[in-house]
């Protein structure tokens, strides 16, 4: 087999999307597995969609998920550059291979033109007011006009495009990948613009010699270019690339959370998700993003969150690390249905991925945090409270928001917790707790643990009967995590002054 080399292709148009990222994504695990080449293009042939700072974005972003790039813009290669406005040559060499090849015509209709010949053909009843084989001959182009006109009009410098020259009747064929045969008559194809009058090539015209001269085999993108795979196809055999035409594979919709339509960045802000891989602030709205990154998305679970919108390796295995993915990932496996996006999978991943993660490295994560809020934190400390909060969190965040008092000592207490548990024996237990802790010489969890089983065998009352009273005297609230070490964490003489403030404030309800 031919060595594969693929391509991921964007628009500096602003900031990468989530579902560009899963379409990297499908070509960097191809080319991994294959021993193949993963090559980043930019395709910046529109000028006035370009946005600044999108380009830097994006490497940033594949950077981020860990997606790593062989040849393309930052890095080189044998085909570079690899940013197609700085290709502008090659495209008018291969437009101009297609006119003298008959495949391909000037046309010199301005706007206005263009305008009225769709108001007739509206006029007239047509469905679709293309340029196309038929229209093509009302037409000012080199088809119509003579070669002295032709010739008269350039020499003016009168702007032009070239258009493909499509034929009338032709049966286009494609074999995609992940949809099989698809079909298409040439009448349903327009005489696509080729180059624009500014002398930069369209996206069709620049993609296709682009993946030709790159000498890339499959073309893995998103469902919203199927309807341009044939006209593809016709400019692969009009240029005489056929036999090294690439495989296609057009990648199922990511879709709205309700499954119904096309998942939109809209429907990621109003039901609070990030849409986009990192922060982005869009410099012509001045707009801004919150990423996956920011939000507390760990790479490695977006990545394994992405793999499976669309693709599924055929087993109930769920967490696969990107080597896995490597080894297990086919294009056989994708679907054609579109895929629902739903951020609860994802963030179900994210907490299996925190879960997996060893209390020290959780700990980096959790002194940055700290760091960021102007909270003091030794490296023990902070893997200590790795260890009992890393089960209940789905961000790396919750180890300081749902954990605070282990910093600070409460002034409140959840008063339903307090009006259901704090009754006389929680009192006489606490109380007697309390003595005892204070006179220990040495303080850890489990020293609380047998402290706690002597008090409570000493006044008989079980210790199960008064353990939430006993955690809301200490954190405030009924419900954490291991009270034991909470203890531990939050050090002896934190513990005995806490219980004081408790035993003091909280008052035994009266029926
Ligand atoms: N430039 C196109 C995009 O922005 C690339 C489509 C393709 O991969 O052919 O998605």
């Amino acid at each position: 087999m031919k060595d594969v080399r693929v391509r991921f292709a964007p628009s500096p148009t602003g900031a990468l999307h989530i579902g560009g990222v899963r379409t990297a994504l499908y070509n960097y695990l191809l080319a991994r597995q294959t021993g193949g080449t993963m090559i980043l293009r930019i395709e910046d042939t529109d000028q006035t969609r370009y946005v600044p700072g999108a380009e830097e974005y994006i490497v940033r972003s594949l950077a981020w998920v860990g997606i790593t790039i062989d040849e393309g813009v930052g890095v080189g290669g044998p085909h570079a550059p690899y940013r197609q406005s700085e290709r502008k040559e090659i495209y008018a060499k291969y437009a101009k291979q297609l006119i003298d090849n008959g495949h391909a015509y000037y046309a010199f209709d301005t706007e206005d033109e263009l305008e009225q010949m769709r108001e007739r053909l509206k006029a007239a009843g047509v469905d679709q007011q293309q340029y196309n084989s038929i229209t093509r001959m009302q037409m000012r182009n080199s088809l119509t006009l003579s070669e002295q006109e032709v010739k008269t009009l350039m020499e003016a410098g009168t702007p032009y495009v070239i258009r493909l020259k499509v034929p009338r009747k032709e049966e286009v064929r494609l074999n995609d990948l992940i949809r099989g045969w698809v079909m298409v008559h040439s009448s349903q194809i327009d005489d696509k613009v080729l180059m624009k009058s500014d002398g930069m090539p369209t996206y069709h015209l620049a993609n296709v010699v682009d993946d030709y001269l790159m000498k890339i085999t499959h073309v893995i993108r998103g469902e919203e270019w199927l309807p341009s795979a044939p006209l593809h196809v016709l400019l692969y055999k009009f240029l005489d690339w056929e036999e090294v035409m690439p495989q296609f594979a057009h990648l199922p919709l990511l879709l709205k959370p309700s499954g119904d339509g096309k998942l939109s960045k809209r429907d990621a802000d109003q039901m609070g998700f990030p849409i986009f891989p990192l922060d982005w602030n869009d410099p012509t709205t001045n707009e801004k993003a919150v990423g996956y990154r920011e939000s507390g998305y760990l790479p490695d679970a977006l990545v394994n969150f992405l793999a499976f919108l669309g693709w599924n390796p055929g087993t109930t295995q769920e967490i696969f690390s990107m080597d896995e993915l490597i080894k297990a990932f086919s294009i056989e496996r994708i679907g054609k249905a579109g895929a629902r996006f739903d951020i609860q999978k994802a963030q179900w991943f994210n907490q299996q991925y925190l879960k997996s993660k060893s209390n020290e490295e959780l700990a980096i994560y959790l002194i940055d945090i700290l760091n960021a809020a102007g909270v003091d934190c030794s490296q023990e400390k902070a893997i200590k409270i790795s260890s009992i909060m890393k089960d209940r969190i789905t961000f790396p965040k919750d180890m300081w928001e749902q954990a605070k008092f282990l910093f600070f000592t409460p002034t409140t207490f959840d008063q339903s917790v307090a009006d259901k548990k704090w009754n006389a024996d929680a009192v006489t237990v606490i109380s007697a707790y309390r003595d005892s802790l204070s006179k220990l010489a040495h303080f850890d969890a489990n020293i609380a643990k047998e402290t706690l089983e002597t008090v409570t065998a000493s006044v008989g009352i079980g210790a199960g009967k008064i353990l939430q009273a006993l955690r809301l005297s200490i954190t405030g609230a009924g419900a954490g995590p291991d009270l034991m070490m909470v203890m531990e964490i939050i050090g002896q003489q934190e513990v005995v002054k806490r219980l004081d403030f408790a035993l003091q404030t909280l008052k035994v309800k009266v029926a």
